[in-house]
């Protein structure tokens, strides 16, 4: 039989596929020995068979009585007794964190008898009836279906008649009678009775919250994280705590560090007199957690004590969720805790000074993704004046944006390209669409740990909360904050590393990581600031660790000495047609459409001087460093004048019976003869330098008489040749040929030596079928991935992306754009078996990758496994891609060592 159910008391950290974080990391603080309310978990395999067949396992049922009756041994107490009965909650835990996504049900074994029970302890009456309501609530809506806005509107409606502000200010005999009101919404709503037996109300809710794995929250946020869907979740069923029984109890989440900055000290936020949703939900301010030093020293130091053994024993920044009831402390949750990034390189530093983990595992804990994100701009504090709201810094960077109130109307103006701020009182797992839609979040209630800052610091997004200054009138469609109307639509600025709003779009300035590697990544000084010393430290961790070279792709001398100032150790793809835009691009048109070999000849003669030109420029930007040059790949159509454009002023000439220019008419002609259907499959790459004679040739001269000159000089110039969109052996013989041609007459008219490298890309999959044959005729291979994207999958580059590719992430396709990441089974086999039959038959051949996907994390990590020498991206990707590199080759290494 499949065991479906583990207590606490059998599982650990090592186990969270089964029992997802939660789950695993509430059995290893059981296993270290901290205090946490008894309890087990039902499986992620038990949820992916229930939403396979639509029936719960067989004997899950008979587990979950097992393990139920063990936890009630335990407590002492059982579920539903009329005395004091035991009461449970049951939460969702995935295998990773997906913070507020799904459903969580609580007081579950409270019923019309067992209320009475609870009530009946001094104290304790008003406390039980408002538990019961909130069961009845949370129940009815997310086990029996009923609209949640029933129960808010109930209690809005009761709160009215009172006069009360909050739920608090409601008393015993109303909240009686709020259990009667919900009661019968259920009834009337379902046509069932609240159920009154403990053990179904526990059965049906472990169902529920399984299910909630699919609710939209959550597989929106799946998309976002490119969580698969096929996990599930764990289910964890826990003896509750109460943390609202008065100033003695409360409940609060702590970091072992700050998790914007990562400074260390403990940080968190103190909720008395709460319990843990409270907090979280950022409905009420909580207190910073120094504060409950005073409250009660004995829980806080006991608290500091296992926050501490945590960090020891996680060996990383650990969040927690804890409650105290009646001064006796409990462990609700532990796990690795999210972070900005620049708190991901802090503390992946300070854990390396102080030797709780390794240099090399140090660089296991930053991402290239998290080093873009330090990358970015911020705001110029000295043009911006004074803001109009503080508010608690609690996801860095800078945003800019109109304002928008709630979540559909940033979903919908984003949607139009504007960018967005999304302002709310607090946000709820509901505001998620609006959370990715907007540049920024700005509430105006919630600490550091509530929902809105744990949710954008997950997604790298800015975010400003508890601005308390602000208040936020969503009817109306405005905010106040210092006696000024900020109507929506009205832009302001967000700055998410200070906490500051302001009015207006506010100047940006670089960040002073983007500064460091604009000037050179020379180790940084004592005055630098302590995130480039990381960032400065963790890149040469990487630089030391990594196989793969990284190359930049740049067209000019400009972008290929940033690139270099980045790290890139050569240029991986210099697109030659990019030389050919703006005022160039008529020299061109005049050589694809010439009438004449005199007329061509003529164009290419123009085009000779400024290729060389440009050559020169890269080389000497480049020098001592490979640069690959590309013979020109331009899909003719970026280089021909309009067709609709000419074919109209001709007609309109002729409509008024006028004669139309004759070089119009010439070039109509010319443009109709070359208009193709597919310019990204017609005459392109090596296609056209076979058929434009002397094309080849004048790039070539231009590359080897740009090296003569460089050399002449003293210099060092390693240009290389590549063939584009080659795919048969026999295009890139006949191009070879030429060049090693060309390259003899400017070796022999200068009495320099020209030695060029001779390769091609390989980006379609007919040269990736037959790299063997093509490696007899090429000294290097550079993968196209964009090319090789667009022809495996048969999508058009320039068109798939905005028509249907949000269909197909939401009908679940594929979880990332394989333009983005490197689709590894169908793309990345056809690169693999071009690696293989390419080296077989060319042991020494060098290997590269100039698509986008050079610079993107995941894809570097796959070209690292695929055995690649080199990636090339952007220049600003670079030290990402080194970064990558680098943590790929150390995965390797501590996978090997596993084995
Ligand atoms: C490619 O196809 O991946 C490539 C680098 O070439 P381009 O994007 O210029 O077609
Ligand atoms: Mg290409």
């Amino acid at each position: 039989m499949v065991r479906y159910v583990y207590d606490f008391t059998e599982g650990g950290r090592e186990m969270t596929d089964l029992l997802g974080g939660k789950g695993a990391n509430l059995a290893e603080m059981v296993r270290m020995g901290l205090p946490v309310p008894p309890g087990f978990t039902v499986t992620t395999q038990a949820c992916q068979v229930y939403l396979a067949t639509g029936e719960p396992p067989e004997d899950l049922a008979h587990q979950v009585a097992e393990h139920l009756a063990a936890l009630e041994r335990e407590a002492g107490r059982r579920l539903g007794q009329v005395d004091d009965p035991l009461l449970l909650s049951v939460r969702s835990g995935a295998r990773f964190s997906m913070p507020g996504m799904m459903e969580t049900i609580l007081d579950i074994g409270l019923n019309d008898l067992s209320v009475l029970g609870l009530a009946r302890t001094p104290g304790r009456e008003r406390f039980a009836w408002d538990s019961y309501r909130r069961l009845v609530q949370m129940f009815g809506s997310t086990v029996m279906g009923v609209d949640g806005a029933l129960f808010e509107d109930a209690l809005a409606l009761l709160k009215r008649e009172r006069g009360a502000a909050d739920d608090t200010r409601l008393d015993t005999c109303d909240l009686i009678r709020l259990v009667d009101v919900f009661k019968d919404l259920v009834l009337e709503h379902t046509g069932e009775e609240f159920p009154q037996d403990p053990v179904e109300q526990l059965e049906r809710a472990v169902l529920a919250v399984s299910s909630s794995w699919n609710g939209e929250r959550a597989r929106i946020y799946r998309r976002r994280e490119h969580i698969p869907d096929d996990l599930g979740t764990a289910v964890n069923i826990q003896a509750m705590v109460f943390g609202n029984y008065g100033s003695d109890s409360g409940s609060g989440v702590a970091f072992t560090r700050d998790p914007a900055t990562g400074s260390p000290g403990v940080y968190g936020d103190y909720l008395p007199n709460a319990q843990g949703e409270d907090v979280v939900a950022g409905i009420r301010n909580t207190v910073p957690l120094q504060e409950l030093e005073q409250l009660d020293p004995v829980s806080y130091n006991k608290l500091r004590g296992y926050l501490q053994q945590l960090e020891s024993h996680y060996r990383d920044l650990c969040d927690i969720e804890f409650t105290i009831e009646r001064g006796k402390l409990w462990m609700l949750q532990t796990r690795v805790g999210k972070r900005s990034a620049q708190a991901a390189f802090s503390i992946a530093s300070q854990l390396a000074d102080e030797a709780l983990i390794t240099p090399a595992e140090a660089l296991g804990r930053v991402t290239g993704d998290g080093l873009a994100r330090l990358m970015f701009p911020r705001f110029d504090t000295t043009a911006v004046g004074e803001p109009i709201a503080h508010g608690i810094p609690a996801s860095p960077g800078a945003a800019v944006g109109a304002v928008v109130f709630d979540s559909a109307e940033a979903v919908r103006r984003a949607a139009t390209g504007e960018k967005v701020i999304l302002v709310r009182q607090e946000t709820t797992p509901d505001d998620l669409p609006g959370m990715v839609a907007a540049q920024a979040v700005l509430t105006s209630r919630g600490g550091k740990t509530s929902h809105a800052a744990v949710v954008a610091r997950g997604m790298g997004k800015v975010c400003v909360c508890g601005a308390d200054g602000l208040t936020v009138d969503v009817r109306e469609r405005q905010f106040t904050a210092q006696g000024v109307i900020v109507r929506e639509g009205t832009l302001i600025s967000v700055d998410g590393s200070l906490g500051a709003v302001h009015l207006g779009a506010a100047p940006l300035v670089d960040s002073a990581v983007m500064r460091y590697f604009e000037t050179g990544g020379g180790l940084p000084g004592p005055g630098a600031q302590p995130v480039v010393r990381d960032v400065h430290r963790l890149l040469e961790q990487a630089d030391t660790g990594r196989r793969l070279e990284v190359r930049a792709n740049a067209d000019t001398p400009e972008d290929a000495a940033r690139a270099r100032r980045f790290g890139a150790q050569g240029i991986g793809l210099c697109r030659t047609e990019h030389m050919f835009l703006g005022d160039r691009r008529g020299l061109v048109e005049a050589m694809i459409l010439a009438g004449s070999d005199a007329e061509r000849e003529k164009a290419l003669a123009a085009l000779l001087p400024l290729q060389r030109e440009d050559f020169i420029g890269i080389l000497a930007a480049m020098d001592g460093l490979p640069v690959t040059i590309r013979l020109l790949d331009p899909p003719l159509h970026e280089f021909l004048p309009d067709r609709t454009e000419l074919a109209v002023r001709v007609a309109e000439y002729e409509a008024l019976g006028k004669q139309p220019e004759a070089r119009d008419v010439t070039l109509l002609a010319a443009v109709n003869r070359m208009h193709e259907e597919n310019p990204m499959l017609g005459l392109r790459g090596v296609r056209l330098g076979l058929v434009v004679p002397g094309l080849v040739a004048m790039q070539v001269r231009a590359v080897a008489e740009a090296v003569v000159e460089r050399k002449r000089i003293g210099g060092d110039p390693r240009a290389e040749i590549m063939v584009p969109l080659v795919d048969a052996v026999e295009e890139l013989r006949l191009v070879r040929t030429e060049v090693e041609r060309v390259l003899a007459e400017v070796s022999d008219a200068s009495g320099i030596a020209v030695e060029c490298p001779i390769g091609t890309m390989i980006e379609l999959p007919r040269a990736a079928l037959t790299a063997g044959r093509i490696a007899q005729d090429a000294q290097f291979f550079s993968f196209g991935t964009n090319d090789l994207t667009q022809t495996t999958w048969g999508f058009s580059r320039d068109d798939v992306e905005a028509a249907f590719f949000s269909a197909y992430l939401d009908k679940g396709i594929f979880q990332v754009s394989p333009f983005e990441t490197i689709d590894r089974e169908g793309v990345g086999r056809l690169v693999k078996m071009a690696v293989a039959e390419g080296r077989a038959a060319r042991p020494d051949l060098k290997i590269g990758v100039c698509g986008e996907h050079g610079g993107d994390p995941d894809s570097v990590h796959f070209f690292h496994d695929a055995g690649l020498d080199y990636v090339s991206c952007s220049p600003f990707r670079v030290p990402v891609a080194r970064l990558e590199a680098g943590r790929a080759a150390l995965l390797e290494a501590a996978a090997s060592d596993d084995k």
